[in-house]
């Protein structure tokens, strides 16, 4: 699941994780109130308005309505309003977004934290992820920060040092000086770089993560360190530990046919083809996406309804892929294990009926327990729906259907 920046910011907060401090607001009205409440709690005469959306490179990207970018700096507390009205509401794209860019619901007023003093505030790059080859966790570091981390591994791969930490052991001392070593830093900075990186992984570990990217972490010019940007994902399996993090979900940043799935208990990735498709278990539906391709189709979809496939998930699972326009022909595999075919069958005929005027041709597959007495029951329901039992069968009457 993924968080936004200010949210982000919390959490990290909360782990001692020293971050530029911010005050969130969903009305330009309330961004002057927001700006003053930060001049008394840091001081700072110029903020920085950013548009929070989940996605990044906000501050190159640009709102449509106003051409406004999506991080941008007043250098006064009257400026606050103007800027912040100019990015609330408006569909902001960035090379993240896609074209279609998105609304931009919340903006936070931060304080400016690249303020003049002894020395040029210094952005680095700092991310803590799984690596699932090595089953341990890697901290990526790079003296480039602020900039596109793809562009850094692609041009001057040189310049991303990797260190990775075993998640039984944990973060060892050596390590975070090591990196903050590589990131060229010494006196005051590197204690702090090392400070903020214990903290920083014991936040990911915290909170269950699978991805922590600040970018940038800053060096200020009095040598503090601290996360300008946080962009974190949380492991979907570990959410149940951490009901205080569920909250913090934002449904209107996702794909609202994915977020219906998700009520019925239903796994659903939207793809561009032509065939949609109801499966029980992953490893089954990447198969059948195979077998769609052989037969000349294209998947519409990845439709996982999990273990306890029956009336209720069998009509959601319908109704999900129905709304797709490109959909000219429905496969639904389902191999019978714990679930009888009969039974499945049965949940098949009544959702076709409970939907109505399914104008499309519809092949089920079922396999496994009561296989024959499932075929059955599709075969006499009368129904514009074609029955098999084996895959390659299945595959010849969907190709059938589309030509
Ligand atoms: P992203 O573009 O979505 O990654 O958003 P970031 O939070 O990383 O901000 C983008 C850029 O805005 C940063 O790389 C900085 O250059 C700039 N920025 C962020 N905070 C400040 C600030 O406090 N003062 C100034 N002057 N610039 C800032
Ligand atoms: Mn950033």
């Amino acid at each position: 699941m993924n968080i936004h920046e200010y949210q982000a910011k919390e959490i990290l907060k909360s782990y001692g994780v020293r971050v530029q401090t911010g005050v969130v607001v969903d009305d330009a009205s309330k961004a002057q109130e927001a700006a003053k409440k930060l001049n008394a709690e840091t001081g700072t005469e110029w903020f920085v308005v950013k548009a929070q959306i989940h996605a990044g490179g906000r501050g190159k990207g640009k709102v449509q309505e106003t051409g406004s970018n999506g991080v941008v700096l007043a250098k006064s507390l009257d400026e606050v309003p103007e800027k912040a009205k100019n990015i609330l509401g408006g569909t902001l794209v960035t090379h993240q977004t896609g074209e279609e860019g998105k609304k931009v619901n919340k903006v936070l007023i931060a304080e400016d934290v690249y303020y003049p003093g002894a020395s040029e505030p210094k952005e680095y790059y700092l991310s803590i992820l799984l690596d699932r080859s090595k089953s341990c966790n890697v901290i990526m570091a790079s003296t480039e920060g602020g900039m596109d981390i793809e562009d850094v591994a692609a041009n001057t791969p040189e310049k991303i040092v990797k260190e990775w930490i075993d998640p039984a052991i944990g973060l060892q001392g050596f390590q975070a000086r090591k990196i903050a070593f590589a990131l060229g830093l010494e006196g005051n900075a590197f204690k702090e770089m090392v400070k903020f990186i214990f903290s920083l992984y014991k936040a990911y570990e915290g909170s269950d993560s699978s991805m922590f990217e600040i970018n940038p972490v800053l060096k200020t010019s009095d040598d503090k360190i601290l996360a300008v940007d946080a962009k974190v994902n949380i492991d979907d399996n570990a959410l149940y530990r951490h009901k205080d993090i569920q909250e913090l979900r934002d449904l209107s940043e996702e794909d609202p046919a994915e977020v219906e799935a998700g009520k019925s208990g239903l796994s659903y990735v939207k793809l561009d083809g032509n065939v949609g498709c109801m499966v029980n278990g992953a490893g089954l539906a990447m198969a059948t996406m195979d077998i769609i391709k052989l037969s000349g189709g294209e998947p519409a979809n990845f439709l996982d309804v999990g273990g306890g496939a029956n009336a209720e998930t069998v009509e959601a699972g319908f109704r999900i892929i129905l709304k797709d326009p490109n959909v000219k022909a429905i496969l639904i595999n389902i191999f019978g294990g714990i679930v009888r075919c009969d039974r499945v069958a049965n949940g098949v005929v009544e959702a076709y009926k409970k939907i109505g005027n399914i104008d499309i041709p519809i092949i089920v597959r079922l396999q496994g327990t009561n296989a024959e007495e499932g075929a059955k029951i599709i075969e006499e329901s009368g129904l514009k729906v074609a029955s098999a039992i084996l895959l390659k069968d299945a595959a010849a009457k969907v190709k059938e259907v589309l030509s």
